[in-house]
């Protein structure tokens, strides 16, 4: 199915989803209104507690839903989503303040009030604290699985919460319709935090892969292949990613995004290149062959084979973002590709380009102009590639007259991405030929 169009279809359901509790009321008989600003007050709370059990379902990975999009773009949409339900929530104790400020010490003095109502204010402080420390995590160097094991903690108790105040205080639960609907959502999140705390992590643990292979590579960086263990391993489109975990049970939330810099192989033998950075990347190194892995995957939409109708590819690297631009180039170079393509790759210096000779082989195979940009070139007299950074002019230098007709993948740090995603379009790129893969998106 065309992406615009499953991706509007998916847009529908999250809004039909959001706006249900609200719509049943139109149907079902409701108690006498507390008029207008109350019922905007009503309205925003049932429209904000939906939207966070909808974050649920954003983040459970689900991949029919994630493939129109991308699963990096579903993150991004988690958080925008998680300041808008932020906000909303916050508006509807507002609203009734305004209305009553006599309600303002129902909110202020919890332990003075029923319950229902105390639990109102403690999923808003949750919620504040969740949002806030998401939003800080990294300048506040908080580490990245405890945040992770809190994140779904505390978001679990602020839904809780936010449900023993609406049916404690029962103002328009009543209606049977409106009951069913809140136990359906209820089941439904109760049945995502099972499927993927629980059923996928026991799926993965009975699909175990082994790693067969890990060697060094430039620049800080670890070839890891992974074997299936007694079956077939999965398809996936060259460029795609999977999430990792060696030495620990996929019960526990120790598991890593890395692109497959393979390409298909029948016998399912996958291959990552990692980048030492941090406390798992810096051990690569020392697991020994042998060791059982868990790869959940594919996922992303990061590939040339979502674009089967372009000219030819041009790939733009920086760093490891050369990662699943290797899969790629193998995959058209496997599959006798006539095109033409061109790889852009910007390094520190000569040394540090990962998959650096494993790139230029693939010229044998494949139509593929690789332009090296280093900021440090070597100082010998023969450097016969491109100082400096990947620039409009350099582009334009090296794209064909029919560029236009090509598809452009971009990955590798942010200021790279967003510097390649203008240049293109200064050359009259359109923004559906570009295509982009971040390595950060939590
Ligand atoms: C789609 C995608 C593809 C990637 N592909 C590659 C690749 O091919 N090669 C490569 O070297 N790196 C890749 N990365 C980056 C890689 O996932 C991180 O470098 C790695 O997880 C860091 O883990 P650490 O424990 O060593 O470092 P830490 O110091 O623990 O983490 C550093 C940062 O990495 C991020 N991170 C850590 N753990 C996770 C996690 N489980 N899920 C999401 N983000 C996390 C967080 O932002 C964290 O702050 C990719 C990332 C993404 C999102």
């Amino acid at each position: 199915m065309n992406p615009f169009v499953s991706g509007a279809i998916w847009l529908s359901v999250y809004l039909g989803i959001v706006l249900a509790p609200v719509l049943v009321l139109l149907l079902a008989p409701t108690p006498a209104s507390g008029g207008f600003w109350w019922d905007v007050s009503m309205g925003l709370g049932y429209a904000g507690i939906t939207m966070m059990a909808v974050q649920f379902v954003l983040t459970a990975r689900f991949k029919r839903a994630t493939a129109p999009f991308g699963i990096d773009v579903i993150y991004a949409f988690h958080r925008y989503l998680a300041y808008a339900l932020l906000v909303l929530i916050l508006l509807h104790p507002t609203i009734l303040v305004i209305r009553d400020p006599a309600q303002l010490s129902a909110i202020l003095t919890p332990w003075t009030v029923p319950f229902e109502v105390s639990a109102g204010t403690a999923s808003l402080l949750l919620l504040l604290f969740i949002v806030g420390v998401s939003a800080f995590r990294k300048p506040l160097r908080i580490p990245y699985e405890p945040w992770r094991a809190t994140h779904l903690l505390l978001s679990i108790g602020a839904v809780g919460f936010a449900f023993v105040h609406m049916f404690g205080i029962g103002y328009y639960t009543e209606a049977a319709a409106v009951q069913a609907i809140w136990v359906l959502i209820g089941f439904s999140l109760v049945a995502i935090v099972f499927y993927v705390r629980l059923l996928r992590p026991w799926r993965l643990l009975h699909r175990p892969f082994r790693v067969a292979e890990v060697q060094p590579e430039l620049a800080e960086s670890w070839m890891l292949a992974v074997e299936p263990l007694g079956h077939e391993g999965f398809d996936f489109e060259p460029g795609q990613f999977a999430w990792l975990t060696v030495r620990k049970s996929p019960f526990t939330m120790h598991e890593h995004p890395f692109s497959i810099a393979s390409s298909p192989d029948p016998h399912g033998r996958i291959e990552f290149v990692i980048k030492e950075l941090g406390d798992f990347t810096r051990t690569v190194g020392q697991i020994p062959p042998g060791t059982v892995a868990y790869v959940d995957g594919p996922y992303g939409s990061f590939s040339i084979d979502r674009h089967p109708e372009a000219a030819g590819y041009v790939f733009l690297a920086g760093g490891i973002g050369i990662a699943p631009m290797m899969s790629m180039m193998r995959a058209l170079a496997e599959r006798g590709d006539a095109r033409s393509h061109f790889a852009f790759a910007a390094h520190s210096t000569w040394d540090r380009i990962p998959l650096r000779d494993q790139v230029l082989a693939l010229r044998k195979e494949l139509d593929l102009e690789v332009v090296h940009v280093l900021e440090e070139p070597p100082e010998e007299e023969e450097w016969g590639g491109e100082e400096g950074w990947i620039t409009k002019e350099l582009l334009d230098r090296y794209l064909p007259p029919e560029r236009a007709d090509y598809h452009y993948f971009i990955c590798g740090p942010v200021p790279m991405i967003r510097a390649m995603e203008a240049f293109l379009k200064e050359l009259g790129i359109e923004p559906g030929n570009v295509h982009t893969e971040l390595f950060d998106m939590v």
